[in-house]
């Protein structure tokens, strides 16, 4: 694929084909990417022709949905490069595999008085679960130490850890500066007082390489409607060792070797994680999803998206009064600011008016917000197929949107 041609790489996504888009600028890639057509056919292809439930039917069509199914997982153990296929839990996304790992693995081993380390520029996807769980099992939650670019303070960490802190849960890639943290750093940081390290990657797979086995971490979760797959699609990788230890999360069928009413025993990891009739067509659609992302060149994809971020980053300077926030050196090119008096709702919503789509509000990062000492802000996040041509738009828009605001103060 040529990347350095949006209009090539366009061609594979028919949304920017329909009628309904017109000439609208999607700039909302960090809520979701638009779907490859060869995604978009496997899911129809998949309930047209071999509908059927997995795990159960010793009949053709069921053993081929199965095969299609765990093929999935192959496909993105290799993709985060985990050591096997059983470390991969499919799940429906990234709330759900941070609430899986709160729910069992923070269960049973987060007793009281121990300490969660969550930094302070968390997704609520990724506070919210070890609130709950930090509640319920008498723990607390601290704040994982973060400067003043929006990245770990290593020398602050340093102090923060101790045999009382249990887990450290962070992103990969941020949602609203589009900033990556140093997992590998963390993870080594962490080793001396066996820590476990749960990543939350769900703004990382379309922007940089995943590689769980590199990183060092214990967890690690994505989603698919960020990756350019379905909604309602993810994946939890969990190292072995851990995910042997872990209790179930939702009970049920499919996940049981043996059932009386007395009691059950479950099947091993990973369905023993995936109880009930899973989002199979979306899974598959995942599988072809990722197959699509293989066959893009990641340091071209690196090269193209820094262009973008470069250029997006220049001529937002040219905008007196707006502040973006986070430094500049980003792995993926979304952009959240604001401009001085007025409201990040009325300039995304101009803006929406004028053909840009953008994200306005706390970006279901409210701890960030506060982190910031603002209420909310506007977020520009672009991807593969969107261009030079788009982002001069946006800037011109953006401008006479911000001459009109400014008139009517
Ligand atoms: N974490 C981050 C950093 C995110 O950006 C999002 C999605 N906005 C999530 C978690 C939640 O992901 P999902 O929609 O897959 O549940």
């Amino acid at each position: 694929m040529d990347l350095f041609n949006p209009a090539n790489t366009r061609k594979f996504f028919p949304y920017f084909c329909s009628e309904k888009r017109g000439d609208n600028i999607y700039f909302d890639n960090a809520a979701t990417t638009h779907k490859p057509l060869s995604v978009i056919n496997r899911i129809t292809d998949f309930y047209v022709q071999e509908n059927s439930n997995i795990h159960r039917g010793v009949y053709g069509l069921g053993v081929s949905a199965t095969d299609q199914y765990e093929s999935c997982r192959r496909l993105i153990h290799k993709f985060i490069g985990s050591n096997s296929s059983k470390e991969i839990i499919l799940t429906s996304g990234a709330t759900e595999s941070v609430n899986l790992v709160a729910q069992t693995y923070g269960k049973k081993f987060i007793q009281k008085g121990d300490i969660i380390l969550v930094s302070p520029i968390e997704h609520h996807a990724n506070l919210i679960p070890w609130q709950v769980i930090a509640k319920e099992n008498g723990a607390k939650i601290k704040e994982l130490p973060i400067n003043k670019d929006l990245i770990i303070d290593f020398d602050a960490l340093d102090g923060a850890l101790s045999n009382k802190v249990k887990l450290i849960a962070v992103n990969h890639v941020s949602n609203v500066t589009g900033l990556s943290q140093d997992i590998k750093r963390v993870v080594k940081k962490c080793k001396k007082f066996k820590i476990p390290v749960f990543v939350d990657g769900a703004q990382a797979g379309s922007h940089v390489k995943i590689n769980v086995s590199e990183l060092g971490c214990d967890f690690y979760c994505f989603s698919g409607h960020k990756l350019f797959g379905p909604t309602g699609t993810g994946a939890l990788f969990v190292k072995e060792d851990i995910l042997r230890e872990m209790p179930p999360y939702k009970t049920g069928g499919q996940m049981v070797a043996s059932v009386s009413f007395q009691g059950s025993k479950w099947i091993d990891y990973p369905l023993k994680f995936e109880a009930g009739t899973p989002n199979i067509a979306g899974a598959i659609g995942l599988g072809e999803a990722i197959k699509f992302i293989k066959n893009i060149d990641f340091q071209q994809l690196a090269n193209y998206e820094q262009h973008l971020s470069v250029l997006m980053a220049e001529k937002l300077a040219e905008i007196p009064h707006l502040e973006v926030y986070g430094s500049s050196k980003k792995v993926a090119p979304i952009f959240s600011f604001n401009i001085k008096n007025i409201h990040h709702y009325d300039l995304a919503e101009l803006l929406s008016e004028s053909g840009v789509l953008v994200r306005s509000g706390h970006l279901c990062n409210q701890s960030l917000m506060n982190f910031l000492k603002i209420d909310g802000c506007v977020r520009a996040s672009l991807s593969i197929y969107n261009s030079e041509e788009e982002i001069n738009n946006f800037i011109r828009a953006l401008k006479k949107v911000v001459k009109f605001l400014s008139k009517s103060i």
